[in-house]
């Protein structure tokens, strides 16, 4: 595997902080920025690296020419700014089949085999890194179908209407040389984001969103260079791995997160319940990994197909986005179990392994990340999310929002009660942080 890594950025806004170094050389807890990706890049085998530079090119020499040699490391210095893809495509024929692009003003802890599995094994042109953030409004976001591959590329400034996912491109990709190639007499500056991809895009390119909760935050500015230095030495970046367990609070839908109604058909049925972005942001801080389980029977009826409920799911991302706030998953049952609904879907009628109280939907989630789950929770407002919570050995919250566990399907304890989803959250959080007191934990 070759990397290339994008180190000729100026870093005009973190001048303050550079003392004239260039940008890939920034300071970030003693350690240059550069020195820690190539460390991050041969802790997973990556040394065949090249580094593209241009500002202050001989700085960047002078750094490698100090430090213990990279074998396989290769400086080119195409003379011209020309934007991210610009200079890639400027080098194209010094580069291998097959290479991750790396920006030099991001620091990542993202397992590259894993990611570059799924990009075999989709056999895609391009490979994105997607991640939610807390500021989906002024990120560039990208849209992707039910099986991951990109249909839109959406740069910000957004439409203040716009209802986008938040799946933000977090600037890391895998590409194929192949097809790179038919692009190389485009004119520069060239973006790879803003200008290329959608331009691939629209001649009917296969590129695929890789969604991750992995470590990877640019440090362009003063203010995030700060955030990063405190996310390293808190043990935030480590945490974020892979083979990390991660501690879920399962959250449902309805009358849990929105307002309850008969039927949420359309992104207008779609309502925050007060306290909801707080709550989740609050998650969110708490290093909890968010994830959504509903069931949508709505499906099945026929009441709405997969894109009108993507469509409802992008009114909520944006709407909790819009407040700092993010959910890391959403796992849906389209299922339900009772024929005789005009217009229904008959292929999703029947029995499932996923609507709750099943656990499907808890053991999909499983499959994506290392779930602790005596450390995680479920909330939620009918005794069937209270009971699929008990079958799967979560502690549990029980709202008087929605449904309020009035239904009485399932004679089922909770092992808390509260108001609302942010009374919920404070409980947990409050919980979690006595846990973490009594084991001595320093998060
Ligand atoms: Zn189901």
């Amino acid at each position: 595997m070759q990397a290339i890594i994008l180190a000729g950025g100026k870093g005009t806004r973190l001048a303050e902080r550079l003392h004239g170094r260039p940008k890939p050389l920034i300071d970030v807890l003693g350690v240059p920025l550069l020195e820690r990706q190539l460390d991050a890049l041969a802790g997973q085998g990556i040394d065949n690296v090249v580094v593209l530079v241009n500002h202050a090119a001989d700085q960047i020499e002078a750094f490698f020419a100090a430090r213990p040699p990279v074998p396989r490391a290769k400086l080119i210095d195409d003379g011209a700014p020309r934007g991210t893809a610009g200079a890639v495509l400027a080098c194209l024929e010094a580069l291998e089949g097959r290479f991750l692009v790396v920006y030099g003003d991001t620091l990542f802890d993202i397992d590259i085999a894993a990611m570059m599995a799924e990009h075999e094994a989709s056999n895609a042109d391009i490979s994105l890194l997607l991640h939610p953030n807390d500021h989906p409004a002024d990120s560039d976001l990208v849209e992707i179908d039910g099986d991951g591959w990109v249909t839109a590329f959406h740069s910000y400034p957004h439409p203040p209407e716009a209802d986008l996912r938040n799946l933000v491109n977090a600037a890391f990709y895998i590409c194929e040389r192949s097809a790179l190639e038919p692009w190389r007499e485009s004119p520069t500056p060239l973006d790879f984001a803003k200008d290329l991809f959608p331009r691939m895009l629209a001649q009917g390119a296969r590129i695929r969103g890789y969604s991750s909760f992995e470590y990877i935050k640019d440090l362009g500015t003063p203010k995030r260079l700060d955030k990063v230095e405190r996310h390293l030495a808190s043990g935030v970046v480590e945490r974020a791995r892979l083979t990390a367990m991660q501690r879920v609070v399962f959250l449902d839908r309805d009358g849990v997160i929105n307002v309850q109604r008969d039927y949420v058909r359309t992104p207008d049925d779609f309502e925050l319940i007060p306290g909801a972005v707080e709550a989740i942001r609050m998650l969110n801080d708490a290093e909890f990994r968010v994830v959504v389980v509903t069931n949508q029977p709505v499906i099945a009826r026929g009441e709405a197909d997969f894109d009108a409920v993507q469509r409802i799911h992008a009114r909520m991302e944006s709407l909790l986005g819009a407040g700092g706030a993010y959910i890391d998953a959403l796992y849906l049952c389209p299922h339900h179990p009772d024929a005789g609904f005009s217009g229904e879907v008959a292929a999703l009628k029947g029995p499932c392994e996923c609507r709750k109280p099943a656990t499907g939907l808890f053991e999909q989630a499983a499959t994506a990340m290392k779930i602790d789950f005596a450390a995680s929770w479920m909330v939620g407002d009918s005794t069937s999310d209270i009971e699929a919570g008990r079958r799967m050995n979560l502690q549990t919250v029980l709202v008087e929002t929605g449904t309020g566990g009035l239904d009485n399907k399932w004679a089922v304890q909770p092992s808390h009660r509260a108001a609302n989803l942010l009374a919920a959250a404070r409980l947990i959080c409050a919980s979690a942080m006595k846990l973490d007191i009594t084991q001595g934990s320093s998060t």
